[in-house]
């Protein structure tokens, strides 16, 4: 074992009875540990990624909020607050977490055993229990003091923000680009309208900021392995003041794809309307009474709007010379574009359909 990672085992209590120590699970951010101690039993324990997170401590102060109020809540409720959140172990000084010589940031959790975590949705049923889970999350931190968390990413979901960015781009067009790719740039700015509607919803206090996790993939829920139901929301790396919408529609613009998000052949792709439905039950039984009528009125157009957001940056990094999302392929960003293009126009005409559905279920 290295050196540098038993200065930090040292800071957890019980070192002499650890008796394993491996990596653990499919995380792309972080690295993931799993110890084993004898006779005491299992930790999660993980280095936070600096180079994606610049302000790593400011994190932990938001998962200390979170975690602290969601176990003192499902307690309340009659809950099981070891297995229904993540807890933070403190080290031997109290702390939530270490920081390293080198600068790095850890971090130890309550190992939730005897659970399943799915890496892609294969029917409507689990796609419920997300739903139901991330529902459920927004619901128990409902009356959670927003003001008091950190923006991790600044102007995350802001996508006004995002729409400057991605004009700019096309205004540089480093590498020529924008000429061939003309009909899905107008695509995209014939729908400026879109980039408004959570902002001015915002400043007229329509809706209102909410805990929003931001990372709503299926592989951030821990389900129980007998029940097959959702019982843990983890990865709380993103946890920021957003709106509820944001967290439905992003679960939709992946979940509810019947594609790829880089499938080139876009007859694959389109809104799965069963999963839509499966989804938005899940999640407004655990959370509608939380929302306002406006928050429930405008909620299907988070879908359309995470959509339209994750395009423009498609088409933006394209367009820049694809300097941020990975590329495996040529136009690789392009395609992804694309099937975010074909996916928003779906929503468009399938739009009283989704409308009726978040309704039937209220
Ligand atoms: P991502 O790529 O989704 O951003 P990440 O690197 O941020 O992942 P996590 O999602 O926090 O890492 O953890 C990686 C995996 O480790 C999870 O998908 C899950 O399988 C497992 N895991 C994490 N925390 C726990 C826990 N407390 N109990 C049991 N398993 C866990
Ligand atoms: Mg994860
Ligand atoms: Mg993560």
């Amino acid at each position: 074992m290295k050196s540098s990672i038993i200065e930090v085992l040292q800071q957890y209590d019980n070192f002499a009875e650890l008796k394993e120590f491996s990596e653990y699970g499919n995380g792309h951010i972080n690295d993931t540990y799993l110890l084993d101690y004898e006779g005491i039993g299992k930790i999660i324990l993980q280095k936070i990624n600096k180079s994606i997170f610049k302000e790593p401590k400011k994190l932990m102060e938001n998962i200390a909020l979170v975690t602290s109020f969601l176990r003192d809540k499902i307690e309340k409720n009659g809950g099981d607050p070891d297995r229904e959140t993540l807890n933070l172990i403190k080290t031997k000084d109290g702390q939530s977490f270490y920081e390293d010589s080198k600068g790095d940031i850890w971090r130890a959790y309550n190992f939730i055993s005897d659970t399943i975590c799915y890496e892609q949705v294969t029917n409507a049923k689990e796609f419920y229990e997300s739903g139901f889970a991330f529902g459920n999350f927004q619901n128990l931190l409902a009356d959670f003091p927003v003001n008091k968390l950190s923006e991790v990413i600044k102007n995350f979901h802001n996508t006004e923000d995002r729409f400057v960015t991605f004009k700019a781009q096309i205004n540089e067009d480093p590498l020529g680009r924008v000429k061939d790719v003309k009909e899905e740039i107008d695509f995209f700015l014939n729908r400026e309208e879109y980039t408004h509607i959570f902002n001015r919803a915002l400043a007229n206090n329509e809706i209102s900021l909410k805990v929003t996790h931001n990372d709503t993939k299926l592989n951030n829920i821990l389900f129980d392995k007998d029940t097959k139901k959702a019982l843990c929301v983890i990865d709380l790396d993103t946890i920021m003041p957003g709106v509820a919408a944001f967290d439905f529609g992003d679960s939709i613009r992946f979940g509810a794809n019947k594609g790829l998000e880089d499938e080139p052949d876009l007859s694959k792709v389109g809104l799965d309307i069963e999963l839509f439905e499966a989804f938005t039950r899940g999640f407004l039984e655990a959370c509608g009474k939380s929302l306002n009528k406006r928050e429930i009125e405008i909620l299907h157009m988070g879908a359309i709007v995470m959509t339209y957001e994750c395009g423009i940056r498609f088409l933006g990094d394209y367009i820049a010379g694809d300097k941020y999302f990975k590329i495996a392929r040529e136009n690789h960003n392009l395609d992804r574009a694309r099937t975010q293009i074909k996916l928003i126009s779906d929503m468009e005409e399938h739009i009283e359909e989704m409308k009726k559905i978040v309704e039937k279920y209220i």
